[in-house]
């Protein structure tokens, strides 16, 4: 069957059920259905053996109604508008469901990063700066990584910016290095927020995180870092995949996390080459059903999905990814009495502290790795709060909850400055 599945699609079906289950008019939430600008760009860019290579590039900017646009950059392969314009988005929703006064973006290149030399990704991202550079800016639009992006091409992102400028601006960019005004704590947050809202989830179903059984899908910043933290706060992690396989156990302890980590992500090597002792190599799909007590999807959109809901066997998924899980899947899930913590409040914790760190360079003051990771917590348990009694309120899943919160929010924005003219 081809795959007709249109992520964009998905983020609008939710947003009108969380309308229509607040009561909105149909002019609330209007605008909110398209996103304020894309740009698409191409980035021509002279690779090492001399040739030329135009590579394709998007920046999308969802809303601004609550402050600057904020979201990653994507390099991936297999991108196109429809997963940029839902990501902006999801963007969007995340910020008002964090209750951190920004709006959404997101931006693209289709490339395999992997596939270019250091020096070649370099040009790239150097050139892809100055292509969206006359909508980017530090009270405008702060881009951040994500699939495919680190913190060194941030660090890159800074500096062509700020060459064009005059002057170092490290507001423009998050996610970056310490040495150019990086925060504390920037590269676990998504993976600390995570582990946050599971232990938030647990509390709820009066349970303890140490002990938990738990699958992790992706290995990359998210999957790995999540992983690692959650391993280090007590979970047995029985079972991870990244885009070469899975890999899982029986050991009562679990998996070798920090050597995984180490291998994936700090080495930046796949899974098929990683060797343990009492492990079992298997599909990525395995990983999803894996008979564990906690899911997290933490690799791409569209992972959970119609064909493979009713095999998941974990009683808790907490979306480390963007958009895992599709809207039948999700339907299952509510049938299965699952409870899913949604990606717009479980992964919020990469850019609360982006939020952290963009208010430390606009002050120049910056803050201890204990300091923010107390005001990480301290965001994350109010916000899992907030989602949780509005779906308490309305009957509803801890998705339509958080989505209700976010639209409530980014209405009440619209509503109060006004349509322009
Ligand atoms: P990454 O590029 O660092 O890692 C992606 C991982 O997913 C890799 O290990 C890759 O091998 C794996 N993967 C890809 N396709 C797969 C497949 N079909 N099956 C199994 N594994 C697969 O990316 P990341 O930054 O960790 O982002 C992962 C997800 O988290 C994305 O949805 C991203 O939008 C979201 N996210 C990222 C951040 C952040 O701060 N980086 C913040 C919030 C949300």
């Amino acid at each position: 069957m081809a795959n007709t599945y249109n992520p964009y699609e998905n983020m609008l079906q939710v947003l009108e059920q969380a309308a229509g289950t607040l009561g909105l008019a149909k002019d609330d939430y209007e605008a909110l259905k398209y996103p304020e600008r894309e740009l698409k760009v191409s980035i021509p860019v002279r690779m090492d053996d001399g040739s030329i290579k135009v590579f394709e590039g998007y920046r999308v900017q969802h809303s601004s109604a609550r402050g600057p646009c904020k979201g990653g950059l994507r390099f991936h392969p297999k991108v196109d508008i429809d997963e940029v314009k839902a990501l902006a988005a999801w963007m969007s929703l995340k910020c008002a469901v964090a209750n951190i006064p920004y709006g959404g973006a997101k931006g693209a290149v289709k490339i395999d990063p992997r596939s270019v030399s250091k020096g070649e990704l370099e040009r790239i991202t150097r050139r892809f700066t100055v292509q969206i550079m006359p909508i980017i800016g530090p009270q405008v639009d702060i881009p951040a990584p994500d699939v495919g992006s680190n913190a060194e091409m941030m660090a890159w992102v800074m500096d062509t910016y700020s060459m064009f400028e005059g002057h170092a601006v490290p507001g423009v960019v998050t996610g970056k290095p310490l040495e150019v005004g990086g925060s504390e704590g920037r590269g676990a947050a998504t993976g600390r927020g995570i582990m946050l809202a599971a232990r938030q989830l647990m509390r709820r179903l009066g349970k303890e995180l140490a002990g938990q059984r738990v699958a992790v899908q992706g290995m990359g910043n998210v999957g790995a870092t999540t992983a690692l933290i959650l391993a280090e706060e007590g979970c047995k992690i029985m079972a991870v995949a990244d885009v070469s396989g899975g890999l899982k156990t029986d050991k009562p302890e679990g998996l070798n996390m920090p050597a995984i980590y180490k291998h994936c992500y700090e080495d930046r090597k796949f899974l098929d080459t990683y060797e343990e002792e009492g492990t079992v190599r298997c599909s990525g799909n395995d990983v999803l059903t894996a008979d564990v007590d906690l899911l997290v999807p933490a690799a791409l959109e569209n992972q959970l999905t119609a064909a493979n809901a009713a095999d998941v066997k974990a009683p808790c998924i907490v979306e480390g990814a963007n958009g895992p899980t599709t809207v039948e899947a999700d339907e299952i899930f509510a049938k299965m009495g699952k409870y899913v913590v949604p990606d717009i409040l479980a992964n919020s914790g990469g850019v609360v502290v982006s939020y952290f760190e963009w208010v430390q360079n606009n002050e120049g003051l910056y803050w201890t790795e204990e300091e923010v990771n107390a005001k990480l917590a301290e965001s994350m348990s109010r916000a899992f709060d907030e989602v949780w009694n509005m779906a308490e309120k309305h009957n509803s899943t801890l998705r339509l909850g958080a989505n209700m919160i976010a639209l409530s929010r980014l209405v009440a924005a619209r509503k109060i400055r006004g349509f322009f003219p």
